[in-house]
């Protein structure tokens, strides 16, 4: 089995304001270095990015990637309202999140965009974290395998293996976000692990075993220690314990 450094990443949604989340940066500058036992990213709203971005800066802070929530595919041009990933470049931005579940089921992203975003991202050489994961009728009915094995054909289509290796895959039950349900440890692996075969059957087991795959739903600092002890579990997407550094802290002490 390959070694994965495990990978825990902050997805603040649309929380904080400016004072707060620059605050909240600059404490993260000061407890996260090259000591942390994991890779570690923040995504702020795209408010607030720059300000952040010169915060981990002026902090000498070289560890914690900047992630943003969202891009629009197209480069710069006539796209009223939305970001390209030449502006989130520009403001130090290397990661990008896509396919998460409030975009898919809220917004009304469909496998297709998600895709064009996954490809677009992966040309400018952005890290993504992909995004998947069922809905809990999805469950309840025995598909979740199913579920994640077709978001994962639809979403990486085209994606080469060279651009795998800027994938990281989330799994993220619907039902478990922002909930205070989490799936236990057990059924997390279950689903990782055929997450991780179905990477086999597309690319390769060289690949598949390469491509960090986190868990998401209601990580926090008293479970995550568990689900990051499964074989298929490479660290966390954590929305809520994200936005206090002590849990998010310990959430990422805990991915040992
Ligand atoms: P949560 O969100 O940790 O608040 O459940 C996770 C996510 O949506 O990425």
């Amino acid at each position: 089995m390959a070694s994965r450094k495990k990978y825990v990443g902050g997805n603040w949604k649309m929380n904080l304001n400016k004072a707060e989340a620059v605050a909240l940066a600059k404490d993260l500058a000061t407890k996260v270095d090259d000591a942390a036992p994991c890779e570690v990213a923040i995504c702020p709203p795209f408010v607030y990015l720059d300000a952040i971005s010169q915060a981990l800066c002026e902090a000498g802070n070289k560890t914690i990637k900047l992630g943003a929530q969202d891009f629009w595919t197209a480069g710069n041009g006539a796209y009223t309202g939305e970001i390209s990933l030449d502006m989130l470049k520009d403001v130090g931005v290397s990661v990008v999140l896509t396919g998460h579940s409030e975009r898919r089921h809220v917004i009304g992203e469909t496998d297709v965009l998600i895709n064009e975003k996954n490809l677009k991202a992966l040309e400018a050489g952005m890290e993504v974290i992909f995004c998947i994961g069922e809905k809990l009728e999805q469950r309840e009915a025995g598909q979740t395998d199913a579920i994640n094995a077709a978001q994962m054909s639809y979403g990486l289509a085209g994606v080469t293996a060279e651009q795998m290796k800027n994938v990281v895959v989330a799994y993220e039950p619907v039902w478990a976000i922002g909930t205070g349900k989490t799936a236990t440890p057990e059924d997390a692996q279950k689903a990782h692990k055929a997450i991780r075969e179905h990477l086999t059957s597309m690319f390769s087991k060289e690949v598949a075993d390469g491509v960090r795959i986190q868990y998401g739903g209601s990580m926090k600092p008293s479970n995550a220690g568990e689900l990051m002890g499964q074989a298929d579990i490479d660290g966390g997407l954590i929305g809520g314990a994200a936005l206090k550094a002590d849990d998010f802290m310990g959430i990422i002490n805990a991915a040992k």
